[in-house]
């Protein structure tokens, strides 16, 4: 339902763009993954031009309306909706996802696109997009580079940001900035690109980008091999990268806990190991001509030692998709559980095997708890998830659920770590930044946003406050 003043701002929209199309926001657009956030309703426009996007933009800032730049609503921290205050305009980029051009080099893309269809693009002239992570059919790309996200390629290729050469854009007054470079240098000054990426749409409406391709690697190997300990894991990459430099595309810790949660709650997968092992790593190699995957992991596999204690190489496509599977239905059976507190943090790789101890040392000091700890370990990044006790109800945690969230981001900053790793801020973890980000930054970053939307129109209350 839509209230006045929303049919009201929905008039003069399409006054000014008849074409434009404008409705209430259906209750898909409210929801997040995650079930903690729960928007309020409002007016979803879905500009179908940069030219659309701008006069949007321009009229929101004249009339004071918060805009929340909308992709593939997939977002773990809230970024993408807004739970109170006035009702926001949600504007959607999912009428735009034209491949505007493409060769082997560069492909410049719409931000509507979903990340699953940039990776088909590029697979249609021979060449690989590698940024991938489990929500790649919803989430879009101007998502993906709001967030910076980062997954299972990071290791290899980089994250959102380092896949990225320019942008176009829209910034809260209707300015569009045409910034689609395909330049790998380009010294001209401050990179407004780098600022728009991972600023989670509060800085403007990221409308399309230049985005690299790379070779396809000529073959591909996929192994799980369990591992005695965390440093083991650490020592195994270490060997991977040093006999296939440049090759280790993905390297994820699995704990038993996380395999545990899986047998008791689905997903259903191939279990690898039994018994569950304490802890594993799935890895995949990317080879160039002439190299033969099995051969490589089967001799990494022996050079090893005792860093390994057994091991499956994937034998086809379907081996491969079922180790995938597995580790992609962690989150699931996650959620099937029900966290008590979530933390996508990182450490410098040599703090990682210390940190998972001295996390669960901490967390046990505070009550009988399980933790899933898995994810990208070769970029140091883990998603440490605390969960009721057998048999105990989440809810008997709410008392200690804030300090259960507070040491393990203590640890984390100890450390010298991040608080948040790949999923960025949103409204989640807004009062995390105030707490642990440096003052200096802190300061910058505000006087950015006052600079560049000093209505305060873009995404209120996403990453600062
Ligand atoms: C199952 C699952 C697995 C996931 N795995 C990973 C993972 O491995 N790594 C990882 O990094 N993330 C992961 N995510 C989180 C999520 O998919 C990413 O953050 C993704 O980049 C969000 O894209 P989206 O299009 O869905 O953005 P949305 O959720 O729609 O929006 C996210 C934020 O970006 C802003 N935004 C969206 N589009 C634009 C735009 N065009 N211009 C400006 N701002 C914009 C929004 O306002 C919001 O603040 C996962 C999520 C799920 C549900």
């Amino acid at each position: 339902m839509l209230n006045a003043a929303d049919v009201t701002f929905a008039e003069t929209l399409t006054n000014a763009m008849p074409d434009l199309s404008v409705g209430p926001a259906e209750p898909r657009y409210l929801e997040e993954p995650r079930g903690r956030f729960r928007g309020q309703g409002g007016l979803l426009v879905r500009p179908a031009s940069t030219d659309q996007v701008a006069g949007v933009l321009r009229l929101c800032n004249a009339a004071s309306v918060g805009v929340v730049p909308y992709g593939g609503g997939t977002g773990l921290v809230g970024g993408q909706v807004i739970e109170d205050g006035p009702a926001p305009v949600i504007l959607s980029l999912e009428k735009m996802t034209a491949v505007r051009s493409i060769d082997p080099h560069v492909m410049v893309v719409e931000a509507g696109a979903t990340l699953a269809d940039v990776q088909a693009a590029a697979e249609g002239v021979d060449r690989l997009f590698p940024l991938t992570i489990a929500s790649q059919g919803s989430a879009r790309i101007g998502g993906c580079l709001a967030t910076n996200a980062g997954g299972v390629n990071v290791l290899r290729y980089g994250n959102a940001r380092e896949l990225c050469l320019g942008v176009e854009a829209v910034l809260a007054d209707g300015t569009v900035i045409s910034g689609l470079k395909r330049l790998r240098k380009d010294n001209t000054g401050y990179d407004i690109k780098d600022l728009l990426i991972g600023a989670e749409g509060t800085l403007g409406v990221i409308t399309a980008a230049s985005l690299r391709l790379f070779p396809r690697p000529a073959a591909i190997g996929t192994a799980m091999m369990v591992v005695p300990d965390p440093q083991a894991a650490l020592d195994l990459l270490a060997l991977a990268e040093a006999r296939m430099p440049g090759c280790v595309s993905a390297f994820e810790l699995i704990a038993r806990q996380g395999l545990a949660f899986l047998e008791a709650v689905g997903p259903a997968v191939q279990q690898p190991f039994a018994p569950l092992p304490a802890w594993m790593v799935l890895i995949e190699i990317g080879l160039p001509v002439g190299l033969n995957p099995e051969q490589c992991l089967t001799d990494l596999f022996e050079a090893a030692g005792a860093l390994v204690q057994d091991g499956v190489i994937a034998q086809s496509l379907a081996q491969r998709a079922q180790m995938w599977a597995l580790r992609e239905s962690i989150p699931e059976a996650n959620k099937r559980i029900g966290s008590i507190s979530s933390h996508d943090i990182s450490v410098p790789l040599e703090c990682l095997p210390a940190f998972i101890d001295e996390g669960y040392r901490r967390l046990a000091a505070l009550g009988d708890m399980r933790v899933n700890c898995f994810g990208h370990v070769g970029d140091g990044n883990l998603h440490y998830n605390a969960f009721p006790a057998e048999g105990r109800e989440r809810a008997a945690y709410e008392p200690i659920r804030e300090e259960i969230k507070s040491t393990i981001h203590e640890l984390v900053h100890e450390m010298g770590g991040s608080v948040s790793a790949e999923h960025g801020v949103g409204r989640l973890k807004v009062g995390d930044l105030e707490r642990f980000g440096d003052a200096g930054k802190m300061d910058a970053m505000r006087a950015i946003k006052a600079a560049l939307d000093p209505k305060g129109i873009m995404n209120p209350g996403a990453v600062l406050r």
